[in-house]
């Protein structure tokens, strides 16, 4: 099939502080082919990744054909060699993973499978859910049997109390046999999260996430050995299989996190999980629970491990994709229904 147009835009949030990570400045990427089909793809980067796809990468893309999974990873190449001059890592990835998921979005709406059919055997089609955020109470009672609560170091020496506690608090909540991990994007040092590692012992926490930037490479694989048995985590600011090169080289992380909407899609998500797997490392996509990465994880080397974001209870939402799964008793599935298997919620346009 041909594509006759591609756009992106950025939808019209609701709900949002004013922080950019309530939206993660989300866009939505759309490809219109001659056949009739349109393939909807979700991106990161805000305007500047609108700018990118509708000012560089929609005047590649008119006219060309894809009928296989094989020429949407041409495309994707060639999309990723024209932007290197600015991209490489960042907007410009984030505004070609937007694009890479509306064409296999197409491409399984036109073959009548769903997304996950396309990637491979589907060996996951129930996924179990972990519920990130800071309502612990209600996400032990929703029946989530792994969590992943935030932190911040502030300086503080109260910092390590208040850790404790709510590590404390989530596995008297949750039960023994659960997974409880922290998320203190990029706040603690070597120095905090060696102490953190003796402090939280007792706990016996899954994951630390992000405990450095993600420049800091080295010092993250210098700090497996130290919290073992916990494991270290982060990738999700990180881009493509060849930002994970960089990761693999060094050892940075026990457990990989791409963010499928912003790594490069499911194009540069299958090459990542490729060579993750080979080198042991465990991989969980960033917002694995989203239908971006929900369809990975049901077809590929993924851990069955599915990120989901539920917010605070009577929290209000902007619900810009309609029909997405929704955890019951923990787990996610998969639905049948073609291409990712949700629709646009038009009235955010
Ligand atoms: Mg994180």
């Amino acid at each position: 099939m041909k594509i006759r147009s591609v756009s992106a835009l950025y939808p019209r949030y609701r709900n949002v502080v004013k922080s950019w990570r309530t939206n993660l400045w989300q866009i939505v990427v759309r490809v219109e082919t001659d056949t009739g089909v349109t393939g909807y793809g979700y991106g990161g980067g805000g305007r500047a990744a609108v700018e990118v796809v509708n000012g560089h990468f929609a005047e590649i893309l008119n006219g060309r054909s894809f009928d296989s999974t094989g020429d949407i990873e041409s495309l994707w190449d060639e999309l990723y060699e024209a932007s290197i001059p600015y991209g490489r890592k960042g907007v410009a990835i984030m505004a070609l993973s937007g694009v890479d998921l509306a064409l296999w979005d197409a491409l399984g709406k036109a073959e009548r499978k769903p997304v996950a059919e396309l990637i491979g055997r589907v060996t996951k089609p129930r996924v179990r859910a972990y519920a990130t955020g800071a309502d612990t109470e209600w996400y032990a009672e929703l029946g989530f049997s792994a969590h992943k609560m935030p932190h911040r170091w502030t300086g503080s020496p109260e910092d390590y109390d208040s850790a404790v506690a709510a590590a404390k608090r989530a596995r008297e909540l949750f039960g023994p046999s659960a997974e409880i991990m922290f998320d203190v994007y990029m706040s603690w040092d070597a120095d905090v999260t060696t102490e953190m590692s003796k402090r939280l012992s007792e706990f016996n926490m899954h994951w630390f996430e992000d405990v450095l930037t993600p420049d800091e490479l080295e010092g993250n694989a210098a700090l497996r050995p130290v919290v073992k048995p916990t494991l270290i985590a982060g990738g999700e600011h990180e881009f493509t299989h060849v930002g994970f090169a960089d990761v693999t080289r060094t050892g940075a992380y026990d457990v990989w996190q791409p963010d499928i909407t912003w790594c490069g899609g499911i194009t540069a998500g299958l090459r990542i999980v490729k060579t993750g797997v080979e080198h042991g490392a465990q991989v969980v996509p960033h917002r694995g629970g989203e239908v971006w990465g929900l369809h990975l994880i049901a077809a590929s080397g993924c851990e069955d491990f599915g990120e989901v974001l539920p917010g605070a209870r009577n929290g209000d939402r902007d619900e810009l994709w309609l029909g997405e799964p929704q955890a019951r008793d923990g787990f996610l599935e998969i639905s049948d229904e073609s291409g990712f298997g949700v629709r646009l919620n038009e009235s955010m346009l």
